[in-house]
């Protein structure tokens, strides 16, 4: 789905005008996340920097989702989602032979959870809690 990304965070989020604010103007992210909080936090680091955002809660919609477009630019990956595994999402779009960048997010920050994600086919992988500066650092290296 779709989302209006001004209507989730506050009308007075300041307008970060970055060095790198204008590689971020326009680019596609979607965000496969389960728990609103979590999806909101990226959504209030993502958006005052341009980027479009969609949101699938769910890992079966994603999949679907990056079938039917070919537009985004960026996947950021909940590993533990309602109905399959992140990782899994992941194999499924690269069997696809889909190759956008796709980031995981997950709350284990152990070396085994960056090989499984890595083996999996993302590209990087970011532990929760996440920071909004060491988000953006890592984000900015696949624009
Ligand atoms: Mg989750």
């Amino acid at each position: 789905m779709d989302v209006d990304a001004a209507t989730l965070i506050s009308s007075n989020t300041p307008n970060t005008m970055s060095k790198g604010t204008a590689a971020w103007k326009g680019k596609n992210i979607l965000i496969v996340e389960d728990v609103i909080s979590n999806f909101q936090l990226l959504v209030a680091y993502l958006s005052p920097l341009g980027a479009n955002i969609i949101h699938e809660p769910s890992g079966l919609p994603a999949i679907e989702t990056m079938k039917t477009r070919n537009d985004i630019n960026l996947i950021l990956m909940d590993l533990r989602l309602p109905d399959i595994h992140g990782l899994e999402v992941t194999k499924k779009i690269r069997e696809s032979g889909c190759d956008v960048p796709i980031i995981a997010q997950t709350a284990f920050a152990m070396y085994a959870d960056r090989k499984n994600c890595i083996d999996a086919g993302c590209d990087d992988y970011i532990a929760k809690p996440i920071r909004r500066s060491d988000f953006l650092d890592i984000i900015t290296k696949y624009f």
